[in-house]
């Protein structure tokens, strides 16, 4: 441990809770002492805690109050995480219908957090946490980091799917607690050419970071690079890998060209979902006492454990715009078996059915899809609220790329009426992208979700490996 290290424990992270309102410290320092809890006192942990939420949102949601009314459920039936089953399965559909009435009354519009699903589950879901459950999230983040030997205060190199407005990063206290205190220094991994590989490559060597994050895909670019180059690389302790599947040859690429393992998470931010591989690599340790998983199947009824089905999640700490029983979208499948690292919490054993395949363009350059849904995003220009409008009247889409490698992007509108001309942009920027590619833009009255139920908003045919 570096004194930077002490320091940022001690020191800069109380700070950020006094200037946030946050819990950090608090939170970091329980969720430590309950890393090897028994099965029992992790379900009471639960059970206590369901309870309350489940009062709170009877009390105090407008949905939830004529849900249960309308099932005839009182309060007091959801005891412990096996009655979940009671409540119909609430889907991103029903969200978007009863937005509104998703708010507790009961909660000061101060404690509010905006936050929206990024761009690798597809179409962008808005929701709201709070300042707990936000530092609830932190909190288990930081134990995860201990067991792979990293600790707060060591330099971490983050790959982001966005374009990152450095000068905005810096100004703002956001920006100055990622810097400071979680030591994230984020770069961009939207150009994913070789200038821009190269740039991340000389900043990655500046900086000389004890681990590296990001989606697998967009490191795997950089990995890739690198390696093709036959560039040194400084040492790193760990890869974090995060947002999308880890695919096998991604972990693979990662381990041998940074010498470090690489260790991934799986989470959600609406669902409160979070959850961590072990250092055993035997699985990823929900972290329980913020969330209740269920693998469900269509309907919503549980399946038995080991099968594969939907993830439905119960968030524990999310008093504002509460979930119960949130469909997540992904699929995943529960082990029966404990972990030998001698946690108690119950495994995820793999989660399938995002997007993790990466999309050649006709030169073979890769593009991970990570960066083809921000392409749609308003976030591509900070100050241009016209493409705000524009991209607020999308329902649905997908891109489509034929054996030929040529590009479809389907688009559904809120209102079909609306003209295809003010889409333009989106064709301007997939052609920037995909040298050479024909690309078309198409109006739909719908989009079908795969055979599995997912939306998957990326489908290529194309097979061109660079
Ligand atoms: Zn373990």
């Amino acid at each position: 441990m570096t004194l930077y290290n002490y320091l940022d424990r001690y020191l800069f992270l109380p700070l950020g809770d006094l200037v946030y309102g946050s819990s950090v410290v608090a939170k970091y320092k329980e969720m430590r002492s309950r890393d090897m809890l028994s099965e029992l006192e992790i379900r009471a942990i639960q059970d206590s805690k369901l309870q309350r939420l489940v009062k709170h949102c009877y009390n105090t949601v407008p949905y939830y109050k004529r849900l249960f009314d309308s099932h005839a459920i009182s309060p007091e039936q959801i005891k412990t995480r096996d009655d979940l089953v009671r409540l119909p399965v609430l889907t991103k559909q029903i969200i978007r219908d009863n937005y509104d009435d998703l708010f507790s009354t009961a909660i000061s519009s101060k404690r509010i957090r905006k936050s929206s699903t990024g761009g690798s589950t597809g179409m962008p879901l808005k929701f709201c946490t709070d300042w707990d459950e936000w530092s609830s999230w932190k909190a288990s983040t930081l134990r995860a980091w201990e067991w792979y030997g990293l600790h707060l205060g060591d330099k971490i190199f983050s790959l982001g799917g966005s374009s990152i407005n450095k000068k905005k990063q810096l100004l703002s206290f956001k920006g100055l607690y990622d810097r400071v205190i979680m030591r994230n220094y984020k770069y961009s991994s939207a150009d994913v050419t070789d200038e821009g590989m190269h740039r991340n490559y000389v900043e990655l060597m500046k900086l000389k970071p004890q681990a590296i994050r990001g989606y697998g895909s967009s490191l795997y670019i950089l990995a890739r690079y690198i390696e093709k180059m036959g560039l040194p690389v400084c040492p790193i302790k760990v890869v974090l890998t995060t947002g999308e599947v880890l695919m096998p040859e991604y972990r693979r690429k990662l381990e041998e060209v940074f010498q470090a393992p690489v260790y991934d998470a799986y989470g959600a931010g609406d669902g409160g979902i979070l959850s961590h591989e072990c250092s055993k690599r035997e699985g990823f340790h929900i972290t329980e006492e913020s969330c209740i998983i269920e693998i469900t199947d269509k309907e919503g009824n549980p399946l038995p454990v080991g099968e594969t089905g939907f993830v439905c999640s119960t968030d524990l700490d999310n008093y504002v715009f509460p979930f119960l029983r949130y469909s997540v979208g992904d699929m995943a499948y529960m082990k029966s078996e404990k972990c030998s690292c001698g946690r108690q919490t119950r495994l995820i054993g793999e989660v399938m059915g995002r997007a993790g395949k990466l999309m050649y363009n006709k030169q073979g350059v890769p593009i991970s899809p990570t960066v083809l849904p921000m392409m749609f995003y308003p976030e591509l220009d900070y100050h241009n609220v016209e493409y705000q409008k524009i991209y607020n009247k999308i329902d649905k889409f997908q891109i489509r790329q034929d054996a030929n490698g040529d590009i479809c992007i389907l688009l559904k509108l809120k209102d079909p009426s609306e003209p295809k001309e003010q889409f333009d942009y989106v064709v301007t920027n997939y052609q920037n992208h995909f040298v050479g590619s024909k690309v078309e833009l198409r109006l739909v009255d719908d989009i079908p979700c795969l055979p599995s139920g997912k939306e998957d908003y990326c489908v290529s045919d194309y097979r061109r490996e660079g």
